[in-house]
């Protein structure tokens, strides 16, 4: 069954920018996508519509075969992992990672659990009792993951979450989250401008150039069948 469907999906600002224009892409159960495409292509903006963030101002989205499109994003059984993910410096690592459960009204003893298991799987299991000042930056963004993955929610959002990290660190947690969302089997949108990043890292490639969807289909495709020029040029394929 599909996880998430955008069905033609549209946005326009109210100044009038068209942003995305009829998007439709279909995530299957634990699939990892990859929406790429450079800078201002609208990528963002699709995403914070499929969080709810964003309204939708034409075309449909489901998640589990469901229509979202009014839904609020706490309705929605989704979490997003930011660009700019926040910490709270004066909590541990364990209460960072658990802070939304608590407000959800969770027992002290799930909360636990889930903690405990999402840092056995981050390998943060030796650091939930430090503060975010004591960790490395790599080790921040995974508890900035952790806050997620303790939701245990349905799908994965992650806007450019490697941005903040120097190339070295990129490398290496782009090679965790990978390990991650196979380990979890957690259906996955991952949006990034950075086409090493999109061909490592998914099962598919979506590929998108102001506003509108070029091709959709697995690394290799893109690279050995690039439906235009844009696509072969960002890809960087064989002429
Ligand atoms: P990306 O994430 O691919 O860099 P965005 O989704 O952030 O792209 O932006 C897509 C387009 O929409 C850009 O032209 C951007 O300037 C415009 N845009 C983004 N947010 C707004 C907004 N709140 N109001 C008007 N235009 C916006
Ligand atoms: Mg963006």
């Amino acid at each position: 069954m599909s996880a998430i469907t955008l069905e033609e999906i549209t946005k326009r600002y109210p100044d009038g920018t068209l942003a995305v224009d009829s998007l439709s892409l279909d995530l299957s159960d634990g699939e990892f996508m990859i929406l790429v495409g450079p800078s201002g292509c609208g990528k963002s903006t699709a995403l914070r519509m499929v969080a709810g963030l964003e309204e939708i101002s034409d075309g449909e989205l489901r998640i589990g075969g469901e229509r979202v499109n009014e839904l609020p994003p706490k309705g929605r059984d989704i979490a997003m992992v930011f660009q700019n993910y926040a910490l709270y410096p004066h909590m541990s690592v364990a209460r960072n990672m658990g802070f939304a459960l608590k407000m959800a009204k969770l027992s002290k003893a799930e909360i636990d659990r889930r903690v405990r298991e999402a840092a056995e799987i981050l390998d943060l299991s030796e650091h939930l009792e430090r503060r975010p000042g004591q960790l490395s930056g790599g080790q921040r963004q995974r508890v900035a993951m952790g806050r997620a993955i303790v939701r245990e929610p349905q799908a994965f959002l992650m806007d450019e979450p490697l941005s903040n990290l120097d190339a070295k660190l990129r490398v290496q947690t782009r090679a965790e989250i990978a390990r991650i969302q196979k380990r979890l089997g957690t259906t996955t949108l991952y949006v990034t401008h950075d086409q090493t990043e999109a061909m490592t890292l998914g099962d598919r490639v979506a590929i998108m150039k102001s506003g509108v969807l070029q091709q959709v289909g697995s690394p290799r495709d893109l690279y050995d069948t690039p439906v235009n020029v844009f696509v072969a040029g960002f890809i960087g394929s064989p002429p």
